[in-house]
């Protein structure tokens, strides 16, 4: 599914700009699922940097926990003919180091199927006079914000159409105003997508700074994101 997605918008970046840059591999595949396991506190994200990628779940309240584990891994798996029984069995044993991945792994009740993750060197060209990409066709963000900022440009389009009569000049304008916030989020990104691919000394020294980072400062670092405002559309 992620796959011909990624076909679809390499389509659309092409129509601009035909040495636009094409998706690749980045490293990391997700295999997900649903699982049964009533002593996970509900409401809680817990993230787990495991030996061989991170490991997220979280407690939907119903007793049933939603995970996913992020596989590091260079080598971009073949998903032709792989049943669900073997991606369990082989994400049960890449987390088989690891108690709280297994042990959820091993309640599992059903799985997603596996999604590969790609990444694209940043888009330069996002419109001419009569086209504009907006959300994943110009800038798949991979930091867990790409439908924000997809709906964050529809209403900043919107916004500028509005007050820029001539179509050419609103999407030079829209560009303008949408750029800086999507290459400081694009920076977040790596940061994010390398923090899944850490060796066993980075994973000890994330861990140890996040205790701290998470609850002291998380909320200041990151309230560029939240406080965004848009504009308002009258
Ligand atoms: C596993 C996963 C988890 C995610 N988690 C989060 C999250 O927690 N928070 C978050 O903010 N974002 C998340 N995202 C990212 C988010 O889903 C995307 O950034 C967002 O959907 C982008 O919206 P879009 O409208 O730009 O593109 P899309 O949602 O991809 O919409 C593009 C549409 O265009 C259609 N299309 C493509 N080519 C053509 C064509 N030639 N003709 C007609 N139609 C075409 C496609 O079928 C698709 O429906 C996640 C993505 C994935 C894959």
């Amino acid at each position: 599914m992620q796959r011909c997605r990624e076909l679809g918008l390499a389509a659309a970046r092409a129509v601009l700009d035909p040495a636009a840059p094409r998706p690749e591999y980045a490293g990391l595949y997700a295999v997900s699922g649903v699982s049964r396991a009533p002593s996970v506190d509900p409401g809680v994200f817990n993230m787990t940097f495991a030996r061989n990628g991170a490991f997220i779940h979280l407690g939907a309240g119903d007793g049933e926990v939603w995970w996913s584990a992020q596989i590091a891994d260079p080598a971009e798996p073949d998903r032709t003919g792989v049943t669900d029984a073997e991606w369990l069995r082989r994400t049960a044993d890449l987390y088989r180091h690891e108690s709280v991945p297994s042990a959820v792994i091993a309640a599992t009740t059903r799985l997603h199927p596996t999604v590969i993750m790609h990444a694209v060197d940043p888009v330069s060209t996002w419109h001419n006079d009569r086209i504009v990409l907006i959300g994943d066709a110009a800038h798949p963000v991979g930091a867990g914000q790409g439908a924000s900022m997809a709906i964050e440009d529809a209403l900043t389009l919107a916004a500028t159409l509005r007050t820029t009569p001539a179509i050419p000049d609103a999407l030079a304008a829209y560009d303008a105003r949408r750029r800086p916030r999507i290459i400081k989020l694009l920076g977040a990104a790596d940061d994010n997508r390398d923090a899944k691919k850490a060796g066993p000394v980075k994973r000890s020294l994330q861990a140890a700074v996040m205790r701290v980072f998470v609850p002291l400062f998380y909320e200041k670092a990151t309230a560029w994101l939240y406080d965004h405002d848009p504009g308002v559309l009258t």
